[in-house]
């Protein structure tokens, strides 16, 4: 018998794992079953069917509980550098164990903002020693030096993150058409994916100055309309297929976008997220200060239950958190000044949970097998982490949540772990809770004791990049 490193061999010759899960309801790619699984040396060495001895230093019986892969949040903004009064990993990542998280790509636009991959080991430093999740990165992409991106090394970065609108003193904010389909070409030529915050610029400010910007400063639905989004989706696509770049379009919003996206998706290498925050909530939600204020804005329970279907039928490709945090104080300046954005990396997995279940209550099962599909699975697939990480399944990282579907809680006062100390779902029930979640092994989050692990998170590679693809253009019209 070999043994993996850090096993025991019991007396028997049989290999001891380090911890077992038994009883519980396996949510693996080919089903839900009765079962468990049992975890050596920060791996997942055995699924064990329904009555299989463990043998392991520690057992733990999940009976009436789930066991499903860690949860993949390909979109979260911990705000390292610059904007730790916001967040931190210390903070970040324990709001993110505690709702089954155990893998977050974060996104560039820190102070400074990640634009040059030359920098992403010292960016991980920051980070290491303080993060109980394991992490990657989106790169920022520099309108002004796209040159940049030809230092992008392979398994660096999970991919490129591009914002269509936004502040114009931003260097990451591409607002020129000629330029983001120079972006299009580069990253198609790099074999970089390319996500993107789809709202047209041009669009905002072609309505502000028709009837006097700040109108609708009270309403974001308003202020930042959907068109805004749909013109973004349209030119995605288009530059999509000019160039075959991979792009997956974030939090998208409105039912119109789901549907272009859905119709392009057949033909095209083009993906979508959408978020906790559009699948929860909408723009009546956002009354009452900037609280729930996020860009693109809520919309409509049309849109919503739109962006719902999109996960019955897996239409999406990613549920992100889009955990955008900030202070009390930022979120209470007067309207239209305040920051968009809120936190949720904690109430992702339950808020999905929560939506599925009232929606389609009736089969527990599905419900979890499309959790485990656009929480874990398909996020791995997308920004390279799928040999490591995405499924329950023997040799990859024993990254496992025990989610117990019953539970009924809010996030409120002391059981909030992100560092700006609210949540957008403070009074507003969620259904299912993450009582332990193990990543590569370590229990990082208990909840039984409050109890957090030990801060080993690590950088992890992510991302494909292939080859420079051949150019198509015949070469006379490449001068
Ligand atoms: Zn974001």
């Amino acid at each position: 018998v070999s043994a993996p490193p850090g096993s025991e061999i019991g007396p028997d010759g049989a290999v001891t794992a380090d911890l077992a899960l038994t009883n519980g309801r396996l949510v693996t790619p080919d089903g839900v079953v009765t079962g468990g699984l049992e975890i050596t040396a920060g791996r997942i060495s055995r699924l064990l069917g329904v009555d299989a001895p463990a043998r392991a230093v520690r057992t733990v019986d999940v009976r009436g509980r789930y066991v499903m892969p860690g949860v993949i949040d390909s979109h979260v903004h911990f705000r390292v550098p610059g904007l730790s009064h916001k967040e931190d990993w210390t903070h970040g990542s324990r709001a993110a164990a505690a709702g089954g998280v155990t893998t977050v790509i974060d996104m560039p636009n820190t102070q400074p903002a990640f634009l040059d991959p030359r920098t992403v080991a010292d960016r991980a430093g920051l980070i290491e020693g303080t993060s109980l999740v394991d992490f990657c990165f989106h790169l920022g992409v520099d309108g002004g030096r796209l040159e940049l991106l030809d230092h992008v090394e392979s398994g660096a970065v999970a991919g490129l993150k591009v914002f269509m609108a936004g502040h114009h003193t931003a260097p990451h904010v591409i607002r020129e058409p000629e330029l983001l389909a120079a972006v299009f070409a580069r990253a198609a030529e790099l074999g970089l994916r390319v996500s993107l915050h789809a709202e047209d610029q041009a669009t905002f400010d072609l309505l502000d100055e028709w009837r006097g910007a700040g109108r609708h400063r009270l309403n974001a639905d308003l202020a930042r309309p959907r068109s805004g989004g749909i013109v973004a989706v349209a030119r995605v696509i288009e530059l999509t297929r000019r160039h075959g770049t991979a792009a997956h379009v974030l939090h998208v919003s409105s039912a119109e976008e789901v549907d272009l996206l859905t119709a392009a998706a057949r033909e095209l290498p083009i993906t979508f997220e959408v978020t906790g925050h559009h699948l929860t909530f909408t723009r009546a939600d956002a009354r009452g200060g900037a609280w729930r204020n996020l860009s693109p804005a809520l919309r409509t329970a049309r849109d919503r239950e739109r962006l719902w279907r999109a996960v019955r039928r897996a239409e999406v490709t990613t549920i992100g958190s889009d955990h955008s945090p900030h202070t009390r104080a930022e979120k209470l300046a007067p309207p239209g000044l305040a920051p968009p954005g809120m936190p949720g990396v904690q109430e992702l997995l339950a808020a999905v949970h929560t939506g599925l279940a009232r929606r389609w209550g009736r089969d527990p099962d599905w419900r979890m097998g499309r959790i485990a599909q656009l929480l874990a699975a398909r996020p791995a697939e997308l920004f390279g982490l799928a040999e490591r990480k995405g499924r329950l399944a023997p040799g990859l990282d024993a990254d496992v949540v025990v989610f117990d579907p019953d539970v009924t809680w809010s996030p409120t006062g002391d059981s909030i772990w992100s560092r700006c100390g609210w949540s957008p779902h403070e009074a507003r029930p969620l259904t299912g809770m993450a009582v332990l979640t193990v990543r590569r092994g370590e229990v990082i989050w208990d909840a039984a004791g409050r109890r957090f692990g030990r801060p080993t998170g690590r950088w992890t590679p992510a991302g494909v990049r292939r080859g420079p693809r051949p150019s198509t253009e015949p070469a006379s019209a490449a001068r």
